[in-house]
């Protein structure tokens, strides 16, 4: 029999597959004696066996559940449904990766209308009592029947302006008995029965909701962003309540032991008197700083200081915690590593090292290198700060700065960020079901809620800038306005915000790169680059994009694409002549004026590496991407060459394809016009000559990379081509000089006859892009389309051209690799698809044996992160 239901004594904090995240902690909590409320967890292979049953919940884990309840009343001494001692429960989801605001708890659960009275009289505090069923009401309302929170809330702000108060805690007694029982109303108009009132059968309601909750679209949203896999299922909490919300020597608190935002050490949160669950973060009222707390609740906030410390040194990291105060005693209710910003990361880390808890390995070890994004970002300029003046000033919450146009909606969000523009979403509060909107802004700035409130923490985790809580600001939602520091500002308005400071500035303040070579992000990547041992190159076709990219740590270049060294001025429309031209010699004569200017684009990337190494991919795209479409232009080339418009029009016409993707392009060019690679390789030989010449210790050998090839004897014939040439110059100018040739991988029957490619190749570079494309038969292009579809019919759970498939395109990679090396054992292999700078794919890379992996400039330390980390685990 399988054991689906644990006591928070039966776990330890290693059971995190199996009892969630919550779970796992609660458990361990329990076992270092911190007092924690207690209870039990149902396994999150119950919530898989939901889904495998078609959700439902077999007798089997429901009898396991019956008889933890009894455990649980024994344990506690409180019954469920009890006339003299009841038990009130939260039912609280939970998986193995934290996912803040996705599924919802319920609190007080165990309440009917005996109950409440009981617990109103022998509490002799009938305003909690009726608290708790107002709030249990709304929340199984919400989270169980998903009548949606509206309603409720609409009642409570009539029943307040009634009252003429503005804050729940100034509701009485009756007030809130009377909210119940139009809550109950409320719910039977909704739902057409009563609420229930036995809490077997309310508790049953309640953990189904979780485990449906797994399969919202918001969770599926996040674990999509996050990596989480569906299959892991959430746990179900059920535990004994703290209450916070029992007078003013009450409380609940949020907190963490450094500084989210900044990494500092020390505690950070907030607390709320008189307050339960959410409100502390939901902005309903302005919490205080949690080192408030120690005069107006000593004894606890003594308490509460000793507990972090002891779970810090226990976890050996940041600690993000939630916490109850009732009538002075401290109730532990949620620990876990604390989310924080890239900034953050990176100082904890560090000072982790410092303080002798960490190794540098783990520290490497401990870094989301997805974070390290914002981090590369532009900040403002600091001059420019300076001279600024801030109209208004809220919570620094999530550091970053952005800039952008005000919308008012998570939606509108979404679809300016589509049409290309950036946004700053601007919000009384945000709510789970802003995400998506919240992702597409640049930043965000609430009006409500503290710097532990939905938008913060949520902004936190993204890595965006967010400015909470900025009070000044009168909203107007409704009309898409609001006016601060006297001024009224529309949806369209550019505003700027800073999320470290939490300033926020009227009209568009410029911006600069982050450092990443300094400080804190230095320290990490330079063990980064002792644990690796990945080479990571960079994607650059230009000397400013490779200077970026070495700046950011690139090792080389593993593409460079020469297609736009076609486009510039005087060589696109000698590059047209030759595409028009008859004969073999008009062509070269017509490639001659392009060799030049290529040949010092080369030089020119040679001395932005160095002599690292550069490999130049030769002519990729179809030649119908480089003929005019304006009329004039059309005209111009045939004056030009002496052909009528006509002629020329025809000759167009006739470039097209109904497949570009997989038309005449790729080293099909090459065949079929000789001229170019032949224009091609005398470029780069000559510009590697005469940059040799110049730094004689550089020695730079050029790496040409010959793209699409799907058969050996289609590169047989371009190399032929490009040994002539390359010898020819090379003796020419009477030098030593070394170069390769070499072909990307990126079609399935290259990857298929690798061992005979490799006869002739001296490096394969992986191009996953369209060896996915291909593998897939999907359109790189038209993908998205039909994707989103895959992704809710949970065909997929991410983008194969994001996150490298391993079973399918990974399997032809190894096979290529095996086949390849078999053949020449020191094969030298790489990838440049987008996967080159996915840090999973990375990881995928470096146990497959690639040699390096090569990305955009952007990418190049995520890239080294993740390259670290795959050595350290494959290490150990
Ligand atoms: P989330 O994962 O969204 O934080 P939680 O399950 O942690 O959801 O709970 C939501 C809120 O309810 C938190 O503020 C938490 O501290 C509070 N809470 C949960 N269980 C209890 C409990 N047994 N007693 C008091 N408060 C609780
Ligand atoms: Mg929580
Ligand atoms: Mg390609």
């Amino acid at each position: 029999m399988t054991k689906y239901v644990y006591l928070f004594t039966e776990g330890n904090g290693n059971m995190r597959e199996l009892l969630g995240g919550k779970g796992a902690n609660l458990a361990e909590m329990t076992n270092i004696g911190l007092p924690v409320p207690q209870g039990f967890t149902i396994s999150t292979e119950a919530c898989t066996k939901y889904y495998e049953d078609g959700r439902q919940i077999n007798d089997e884990i429901m009898s396991q559940v019956m008889e933890y309840i009894v455990k649980l009343e024994e344990i506690t001494g409180k019954k469920f449904g009890d006339l003299e001692n009841p038990l009130l429960v939260s039912v609280r989801s939970g998986a193995r990766a934290s996912m803040p605001g996705m599924m919802d708890t319920i609190l007080n659960l165990g309440l009917n209308e005996q109950v409440v009275d009981v617990i109103a009289t022998k509490s002799g505090n009938p305003r909690w009592a009726w608290d708790c069923y107002r709030r249990f009401i709304q929340m199984y309302s919400d989270v169980v029947m998903e009548v949606g929170k509206k309603y409720f809330e609409e009642l409570i702000d009539k029943m307040k302006a009634d009252r003429g108060v503005t804050q729940d805690v100034e509701l009485t007694a009756d007030d809130l008995k009377e909210l119940a029982s139009q809550f109950k109303a409320e719910y039977k108009a909704k739902i057409g029965s009563d609420f229930p009132t036995d809490p077997k059968e309310q508790l049953v309601g309640a953990i189904k909701a979780v485990f449906r909750s797994w399969d919202n679209p918001r969770a599926n949203v996040y674990r999509r962003d996050n990596d989480i896999p569906y299959s892991w299922g959430t746990a179900v909490n059920v535990q004994s309540m703290a209450f916070g919300n029992m007078g003013d020597d009450c409380g609940t608190g949020v907190a963490f032991t450094r500084d989210p935002a900044t990494g500092e050490k020390g505690l950070f949160g907030e607390f709320l008197t008189n307050a339960q669950g959410e409100d502390v973060v939901a902005g309903v009222r302005t919490p205080m700083k949690i080192a408030e707390m120690e005069q107006k609740f000593p004894e606890a906030f003594a308490q509460f200081v000793t507990v972090c410390e002891t779970l810090e040194k226990h976890y050996r990291d940041m600690q993000d915690m939630e916490f109850t105060v009732e009538h002075g005693k401290l109730y532990m209710l949620q620990t876990r590593n604390g989310k924080r910003t890239a900034q953050a990361a990176m100082k904890i880390a560090c000072d982790l090292v410092d303080e002798g808890m960490r190794t540098p390995e783990e520290a490497v070890a401990m870094i989301d290198p997805r974070n390290l994004d914002t981090l590369l970002h532009p900040q403002f300029d600091p001059a420019a700060l300076k001279a600024a003046e801030a109209i208004g000033k809220g919570l620094g919450a999530s550091p970053g700065a952005a800039c952008g146009k005000i919308v008012f909606t998570a939606d509108d969000a979404v679809a300016w960020h589509d049409r290309g523009e950036k946004v700053v979403l601007v919000r009384l509060e945000t709510s789970p079901e802003d995400i998506t909107g919240m992702k597409a802004a640049e930043g965000i700035l609430t009006v409500r809620g503290g710097m532990t409130s939905h938008a913060a923490v949520v902004a936190r985790g993204m890595g965006e800038c967010c400015v909470s809580g900025c009070g000044e600001i009168a909203m107007d939602e409704a009309n898409k306005k609001f006016t601060l520091a006297g001024k009224t500002f529309q949806e369209g308005d550019i505003i700027s915000l800073d999320g470290s400071t939490g300033k926020i500035y009227d009209g568009a303040i410029p911006q600069v790169d982050a450092d990443p070579n300094n400080g804190y992000f230095g320290r990490i990547m330079k063990w980064a680059d002792e644990f690796k041992r990945l080479e990571v190159r960079t994607n650059a076709d230009t000397p400013n994009d490779a200077k970026k990219a070495r700046e950011l740590g690139a090792e080389g270049i593993g593409l460079c694409r020469t297609e736009h060294m076609f486009f510039g001025e005087g060589r696109i429309d000698a590059f047209r002549e030759m595409i028009c031209s008859d004969t073999v010699e008009e062509r070269e004569a017509a490639l001659e004026v392009i060799l030049p200017m290529q040949q010092s684009d080369f030089e020119a990337l040679y001395e932005a590496l160095e002599g690292h190494p550069v490999t130049i991919r030769f002519l990729d795209p179809p030649l119908h991407e480089f003929v005019p479409t304006e009329e004039a232009d059309i005209k111009a080339l045939a004056d030009k060459k002496g052909k009528s418009v006509e002629d020329i029009k025809t000759l167009i016409a006739s470039l097209h394809e109904f497949n570009p993707m997989m038309g005449h392009r790729g080293c099909r060019l090459a065949v079929t016009y000789p001229e170019i690679a032949k224009m091609q390789t005398r470029a780069v030989i000559r510009a590697a000559i005469n940059v040799n010449a110049k730094h004689p210790d550089w020695n730079v050998t050029p790496e040409i990379m010959i793209p699409l090839v799907c058969e050996i004897k289609e590169l047989v014939n371009v190399k032929k081509v490009v040994v002539a040439v390359a010898d020819e110059e090379i003796k020419a100018a009477g030098v030593d000089m070394g170069y390769k040739v070499g072909t990307m991988i990126e079609i399935p029957r290259a990857a298929l006859t690798a061992d005979e490619i490799a006869k002739e190749a001296e490096f394969f570079c992986f191009g996953t892009n369209d060896l996915t494309q291909m593998t897939f038969g999907f359109s790189r292009d038209d993908a998205g389309k039909f994707l989103t579809a895959y992704y809710e019919s949970k065909i997929f759970e991410s983008d194969p051209f994001a996150r490298l498939d391993q079973n399918g395109v990974g399997k032809l990679m190894k096979m290529a690799i095996e086949n390849g090396k078999a053949v020449r054992p020191d094969l030298h292999l790489g990838i440049c698809g987008e996967h080159g700078g996915d840090p999973t794919s990375v990881e995928f890379c470096d146990e497959i044996g690639l040699d390096y992996v090569s990305c955009s400039p952007f990418r190049v330390p995520i890239a080294r992160l993740a390259a670290a980390q795959a050595a350290i685990k494959h290490k150990a």
